[in-house]
């Protein structure tokens, strides 16, 4: 600090029992769908609650806008200043509303435009994210395309949406549903995309190969940032190690659909392992607790410490998980984020410490954190 020009003229805060750190990256988050609150996961299973979801999501622009403005507000009282932000579609296109919020808004990252496009080519879903990534350049914050998932986009609009060249993010291998669709054609995503019509003959004929999920993707995984993964074999995770995959883990997400009950423990510490960046994100507000919400907002520092508590994951893994991989999954530079001389700081936060090792002190702090 000795060493920065503005050093003579610098004030002194004495911040007793508090621990200071760079400001924070949630990898994965959806402000658009902060309206809906937290919410229980019901009886229903992963369907149901898509549909609510679905019937949950805004249509107006200005209230999606209202939307996203409370789910930065959010991110700002846990202490974030850059998000991989998924911006959801409306009558088949995305909005642009939460760009427009987001760029200029003190948050830095990638908007991630998500479409559906399961036809076989990808029409219509994957022309209209195209048009409408052309009609916006947002000036603070990056755009990206998301694919929803590989049970609602087909392999050509993974294909058609990376010609494009913008960053790309997809929801992969997250329940058991999505492997049996992609593996069987079968199970209850089939009946859902079957009750909505989508389900025909060529969309059947994408499936039903015996692939896994990641498998199914592998030729698109070298492009993308890569969300949930809670299904994953050994054969899985050594083709997201050699295509250069970037994963983001929302483990209070992961906990919240129950998923280790059905695939084990999430396998995060065997991508790291195996080389690959996982970063942590939250997914949206309706499936974080709401006390959690009530004092820290959107806040990632509650993943890992989830992944402390629950796992026993050291602090320092949990810190790359933070402040190294986070700020790649959204196209930053981890500099920004790095208490290091000279470094150009994205933001500066501090919190009551909850342990004397301040690595420990931050991961496992449950109090208010404020921006210095
Ligand atoms: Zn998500």
């Amino acid at each position: 600090m000795r060493t920065h020009p503005a050093w003579a003229n610098a004030t002194r805060l004495d911040l007793p029992g508090r621990v200071v750190a760079p400001a924070l990256v949630n990898a994965h988050t959806h402000l658009d769908l902060t309206h809906i609150g937290p919410r229980p996961f019901g009886d229903g299973g992963f369907s149901a609650w898509i549909d609510m979801v679905r019937s949950g999501r805004l249509v107006e622009d200005d209230a999606i806008a209202e939307s996203t403005r409370q789910g930065v507000a959010m991110l700002h009282k846990g202490g974030t200043v850059a998000v991989g932000d998924i911006v959801g579609t409306v009558n088949g296109a995305p909005s642009l509303a939460p760009v427009r919020v987001l760029d200029g808004a003190g948050v830095l990252g990638t908007a991630f435009l998500e479409f559906f496009a399961l036809s076989e080519d990808g029409s219509p879903g994957v022309d209209l994210a195209l048009e409408r990534a052309g009609d916006i350049q947002p000036q603070t914050i990056g755009l990206g395309l998301q694919p929803h998932a590989p049970y609602s986009a087909s392999p050509r609009a993974y294909r058609r949406a990376r010609e494009r060249g913008l960053p790309m993010c997809t929801h992969l291998a997250e329940s058991m549903a999505e492997r049996q669709v992609v593996a069987e054609g079968a199970g209850p995503m089939r009946d859902m995309l079957a009750g909505w019509g989508l389900w025909t003959d060529g969309v059947a004929a994408l499936f039903g190969q015996g692939r896994s999920p990641v498998r199914h993707l592998a030729d698109y995984l070298e492009c993308l940032l890569v969300v949930h993964l809670n299904d994953l074999s050994d054969a899985d995770i050594e083709l997201l190690a050699n295509a250069g995959s970037r994963v983001a883990y929302c483990p209070r997400s992961s906990a919240y659909f129950g998923a280790d009950a059905v695939f084990g423990p999430h396998r995060y510490r065997d991508l790291l392992a195996a080389g690959v960046p996982v970063a942590l994100g939250t997914d949206s507000v309706i499936n974080l607790p709401q006390n959690s919400v009530d004092t820290r907002g959107i806040c990632v520092l509650d993943e890992a410490r989830l992944l402390l508590e629950r796992d026993g994951t050291e602090p320092g893994v949990l810190l790359e998980m933070l402040y190294a991989h986070g700020p790649a999954a959204v196209g930053l530079p981890s500099g920004a984020f790095r208490m290091d001389a000279g470094a150009e700081l994205a933001g500066l936060i501090a919190v009551e410490a909850g342990d004397a090792d301040q690595a420990r002190g931050l991961v496992a702090s449950v109090g208010p954190i404020s921006f210095l």
